[in-house]
C-alpha cells in the first residue's frame, strides 16, 4: 500500500508535468526532463515513504518477536454468585485521561519549528492519526498522534463493565478531535471533561471527580498524573506515562483488576490500600 501510494505520487506528478506542457504548444512535443525542483521533490517522497515503510516493517517485527503479543485478556462469564452480587451493587463509572494514558501526541511548533512532544518518537515511527488544527486563531498546526498498545481493546472491555468519562487537562479544540477519533463510531466516549473543567491552583492543575459522578463510591480515574486525582487519592488507579513503546502492555494489564473491582460496593474500601509513600 505504501509503496502504492509513493508510484500514484510520481505518476501523478509526471501526468501534472505533461500536462502543462501540452496545453502551452499542443504541437510542441511534451517535455518530460526532470527539473532540479521535482528531482528534490521525488527524493523527499522517497524518503518520507523509505521511512514510514522502516517503520511499519519494524513495528511488525517488534510485534512478531515479542512474546508481549501473546498477552490476551479472556472474558469468563460471571458465575450465578458473581451475577447476583453485581445485581446488588450500582455501576460505576471509570474515568479516563487521555494524553499520556491512552495516547500520546506530537507537533511542530509553527514559530520555531520544534518537534513538541516528539523528542522520545523515533523518526521512522508511524503515527496512527494525523490531525490538523487551528488553536487560538494561530495557524493550522499538524498534530502526530500515536495511540497506546491495545488500547482499543481496552475500551471495548471496560465499555462494557463501567460507564466511561474522558477527562483532560488538555484544551478542548485537540482533545474533542482525538477523542472521536478514538471512539471510532463506537460511542463508547461520549461524556467529556476538558481543561475548563480542571481545578487550577497556583501552577497545580487537578480533576473534580464529582463534576462527573457525586457518588465517590462508585468513580473511579486512570491518570499518568497524580497531581490530577491529589484531591481524590482513594479514587485513583496510577498508570505509567506513555509516550512511544510498541511493546507497552500497561492497559492490559489493568484489565483483571478493572474486571474485579467492578464487584465491589465501594471502590475506596480497595483503592484506599495503595498508599504513596512520599
Ligand atoms: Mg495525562
Amino acid at each position: 500500500m505504501i509503496w502504492g501510494q509513493f508510484l500514484f505520487a510520481i505518476m501523478s506528478s509526471s501526468a501534472s508535468a505533461l500536462d502543462v506542457d501540452s496545453s502551452v504548444n499542443p504541437s510542441v512535443e511534451p517535455s518530460v526532463a526532470p527539473t532540479p525542483s521535482m528531482l528534490v521533490l521525488v527524493r523527499n517522497e522517497l524518503y518520507s515513504y523509505l521511512r514510514r515503510l522502516l517503520g511499519f516493517l519494524a513495528a511488525r517485527t517488534l510485534e512478531f518477536i515479542r512474546p508481549d503479543r501473546y498477552i490476551i485478556y479472556k472474558e469468563v462469564a460471571p458465575s450465578r454468585t458473581c451475577a447476583i452480587q453485581l445485581e446488588r451493587v450500582p455501576r460505576k463509572t471509570l474515568i479516563l485521561d487521555l494524553d499520556e494514558t491512552l495516547l500520546h501526541s506530537c507537533y511542530i511548533d509553527p514559530e520555531t519549528k520544534e518537534n513538541v512532544g516528539g523528542s522520545q518518537v523515533p523518526a521512522c515511527a508511524v503515527p496512527d492519526y494525523q490531525i490538523h488544527l487551528t488553536i487560538d486563531g494561530i495557524e493550522p498546526i499538524l498534530f502526530s498522534v500515536f495511540k497506546r498498545p491495545h488500547v482499543d481493546e481496552f475500551l471495548d472491555h471496560v465499555a462494557q463493565w463501567y460507564d466511561l468519562a474522558i477527562y483532560t487537562a488538555s484544551v478542548e479544540s485537540y482533545a474533542a478531535r482525538v477523542v472521536d477519533m478514538l471512539d471510532a463510531g463506537r460511542g463508547i466516549l461520549q461524556r467529556r471533561f476538558y481543561r475548563q473543567h480542571c481545578r487550577s491552583n497556583t501552577s497545580i492543575v487537578s480533576k473534580d471527580l464529582t463534576l462527573v459522578n457525586r457518588d465517590l463510591s462508585r468513580t473511579l480515574i486512570i491518570d499518568n498524573t497524580p497531581n490530577a486525582y491529589r484531591d481524590f487519592p482513594h479514587n485513583a488507579i496510577p498508570i505509567k506515562s506513555f509516550i512511544y513503546d510498541p511493546s507497552d502492555t500497561e492497559l492490559l494489564k489493568l484489565l483483571p483488576f478493572l474486571d474485579a473491582l467492578r464487584f465491589t460496593k465501594d471502590v475506596r474500601s480497595i483503592l484506599r490500600r495503595r498508599v504513596e509513600n512520599h
